[in-house]
């Protein structure tokens, strides 16, 4: 894939960029591993300060960088705005709390291990290379950068082909800030690269936020390397409706948390899954409610639903609802590409999704949502169940055994009661089975690149 920005609203190439050679690759790493001997030595207070700098950079650049999430991948310009805000936030997360997370936890009773002294300490590992996605362009990246580059680490970015100016803003933010120079390069490189880079020993860990084969690729390759890595990869999150829950609320917040970022969240909620009780009032009011979104011009402020990123990524689309319908599915709403310029595809609702067909299993990444209805809990947990992916998920019911009950048996990574998934600098992110490995955010983030060190002393 080229490195481009193509504007998916227009569908017309902006800007191409000419990708990194072995050379200039080769300079970046040894700026990133010297960069590493500088920065290990500084203080948390030190990074605290420049990360906060980072972060008012951010603020300072909000209205320019917005621009460029939208016009890269299409993201509704409100939504973009958003993103950039909550990626200051995020770094001042980290600046905060980074010191707390990575402070020295001595053996209460040393004595039990024969020493006058005994404990672990977090310490940095060195260069990470981080590969990512073009959904959040900014929130993917900086929520594996601020806490790395607190805690010591230096990192290297090979971002998606096609949000290279998101890229090359990231990969001067840091510099900006005061960090060392090579404290956190972009590696402008199509994804066949990532092995080279991989396998340099300069190169400690990665971290992967993307597709399944991807991470399955890469993953390989830091096995075989012996080299840690952190995968962030696809999900299919059920959002179940139970016969108690407040069902106008859940259907009005179901709407949102399919079709944010155009449906390309990795944690939209992708499969609905309702008690036949109040199956037909929910249906009701999410199909009305998906029907009624305002798609259009991504730059436009009253855009709630703008194009798919990628051409390739609507013609997905379009293939596992034909494929659905084919085999007896009943489209609720939309199921066309609308006949305009750019990647759209109308926000749809289809239900009679049955098993054999692609979407019964399939991550629909796009404004695509399926439901299912269900004649209980254990039902419910089936389904929910039933594909390879255990991201996250949204439970609706009122009755707190029912809560306890759907917590202690969807296998995800993480549960949201009442509420639609999101991403917190507070809480753990990551999933199981294919979703991935590894947890990004709060404490346990920042200590996936951090070798836990044992000292024990006579
Ligand atoms: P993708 O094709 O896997 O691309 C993601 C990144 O991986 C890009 O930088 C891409 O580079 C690179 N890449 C692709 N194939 C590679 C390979 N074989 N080896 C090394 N790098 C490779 O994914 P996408 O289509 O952009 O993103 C959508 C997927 O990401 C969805 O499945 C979504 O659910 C998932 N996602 C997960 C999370 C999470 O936190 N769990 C968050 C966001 C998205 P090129 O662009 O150059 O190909």
């Amino acid at each position: 894939m080229a490195i481009a920005t193509i504007n998916p609203f227009t569908g017309r190439t902006e800007q191409e960029f000419e990708p990194h050679d072995e050379t200039e690759v080769d300079r970046r790493i040894a700026e990133a591993h010297a960069a590493f001997g500088a920065l290990r030595a500084t203080t948390f207070a030190q990074r605290a300060e420049w990360m906060r700098a980072a972060a008012r950079l951010l603020e300072a650049d909000a209205p320019q960088l917005a621009r460029i999430i939208t016009i890269e991948m299409g993201r509704p310009i409100k939504a973009a705005r958003a993103e950039v805000l909550k990626c200051a936030k995020g770094l001042r997360y980290y600046a905060d709390h980074a010191e707390e997370f990575l402070a020295p936890q001595p053996l209460a009773d040393p004595s039990a291990v024969g020493a006058s002294s005994a404990g672990t300490r977090y310490a940095p590992i060195g260069v990470v290379l981080a590969v990512m996605p073009w959904n959040y362009p900014l929130w993917q990246v900086l929520r594996f950068a601020g806490p790395a580059l607190m805690a010591g680490n230096t990192g290297l970015l090979k971002h998606a082909s096609n949000v290279p100016q998101a890229a090359l803003y990231l990969g001067t933010l840091f510099e900006r800030a005061g960090f060392p120079v090579g404290a956190f390069h972009t590696l402008l490189i199509p994804a066949a690269d990532v092995e080279r880079v991989l396998r340099d020993p300069r190169v400690k860990a990665a971290t992967l936020t993307g597709s399944e084969p991807a991470g399955r690729s890469l993953a390989a390759i830091a096995g075989s390397e012996v080299k840690h890595v952190v995968l962030e990869l696809g999900g299919s999150d059920p959002f179940v409706v139970m016969a108690s829950a407040d069902v106008a609320r859940a259907a009005s917040v179901a709407v949102t948390a399919r079709n944010q970022n155009n449906g390309q969240s990795c944690i939209a909620a992708k499969r609905f899954i309702v008690h036949t009780d109040v199956y037909d009032e929910f249906t009701r009011l999410f199909t009305a409610g998906v029907a009624a979104l305002a798609v259009g011009d991504p730059l436009e402020e009253t855009t709630d639903v703008g194009p798919v990123a990628t051409e390739s990524g609507r013609d997905e689309l379009e293939g596992q609802v034909a494929d659905a319908v084919a085999k007896g599915a009943t489209v609720l709403t939309g199921g066309v590409v609308p006949d305009r310029d750019g990647w759209f595809y109308e926000p749809t609702v289809l239900a009679d999704v049955t098993p054999g067909m692609r979407l019964f299993l399939e991550e629909a990444f796009g404004p695509v949502a399926t439901v299912y209805r269900v004649g209980d809990r254990e039902e419910a947990a089936r389904i929910a169940n039933g594909t390879t992916f255990g991201l996250s998920s949204s439970v609706w019911t009122t009755d707190a055994e029912e809560e306890d009950w759907f917590v202690r048996n969807l296998d995800v990574g993480a549960v949201f009661v009442n509420g639609m998934t999101a991403s917190y600098p507070e809480l753990p992110f990551g999933g199981v089975k294919d979703s991935g490995v590894g947890r990004e955010l709060a404490a346990a983030g920042i200590r996936e690149f951090c070798n836990l060190q044992t000292v024990w002393k006579a």
